[in-house]
């Protein structure tokens, strides 16, 4: 089924492949039904933007996690630093100023919550059911522990979790990610729904 997104998702900045996004976007509009949808790690908004034009459709709402801090990888003199979102004056990285540009263009503003924190702290006082969780923030594993540990347990059943750069193979990419995936499986409380491309969607059963 293809999709129709308000904006030409090529021209934003990011890190997921199409196919992915299309995925997100699907899960978002049959998960709006059960919660809020949340993700971990917006950076500019590519993944923001597949899920919230879904949550537009059906009257969800998504709440974008990320301190636009970057990850490890984003940082001065590492692979994937982009020096268009460094804050001078910070000596920081932003990719919240971008962030909140590209929603306003895609006319998404209304569908999309910024909580401009990090993953530990966003989740400190959080109470509110979740239809979809999709962790696409640090590669560390205490990253993604934390992050696995801070949201998925505010999953409802029937709900989705969407794991981004699962690699099984060590030399396509770090293991985090798919250490988490695992670690999800073993808990018996999800299943595996279908991989796409590096994107692992499991649903939970209890
Ligand atoms: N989903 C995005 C890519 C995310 S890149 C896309 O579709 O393009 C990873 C993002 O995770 C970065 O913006 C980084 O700032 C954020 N991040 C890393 N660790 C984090 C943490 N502990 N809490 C919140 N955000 C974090
Ligand atoms: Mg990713």
């Amino acid at each position: 089924m293809s999709i129709k997104l308000p904006i030409d998702i090529r021209a934003i900045k990011g890190f997921l492949a199409s196919s992915e996004g299309a995925a997100l976007h699907h899960l978002a509009a049959e998960a709006s039904a059960l919660g809020a949808c949340l993700e971990v790690g917006s950076y500019c908004g590519k993944s923001t933007i597949y899920i919230a034009s879904a949550c537009k459709l059906v009257d969800g709402i998504v709440f974008a996690v990320d301190h636009h801090r970057g990850s490890e990888e984003h940082q001065p003199g590492e692979e994937y630093h982009d020096p268009e979102l460094f804050d001078e004056h910070a000596r920081l990285m932003d990719s919240f100023r971008t962030f909140r540009r590209n929603i306003r263009t895609a006319q998404l503003e209304d569908w999309v919550v910024p909580l401009v924190a990090s993953s530990a702290i966003a989740a400190r006082h959080w109470n509110t059911p979740l239809g979809l969780v999709f962790i696409d923030g640090g590669h560390s594993l205490e990253a993604a522990m934390t992050d696995y540990r801070c949201w998925a347990r505010h999953i409802v059943p029937g709900g989705y979790l969407a794991i981004h750069d699962i690699f099984p193979d060590p030399a396509d990419g770090g293991q985090a990610p798919y250490d988490i995936y695992k670690l999800a499986l073993a808990s018996g409380q999800f299943e595996l729904v279908e991989m796409v491309d590096t994107l692992g969607i499991l649903r939970r059963i209890c």
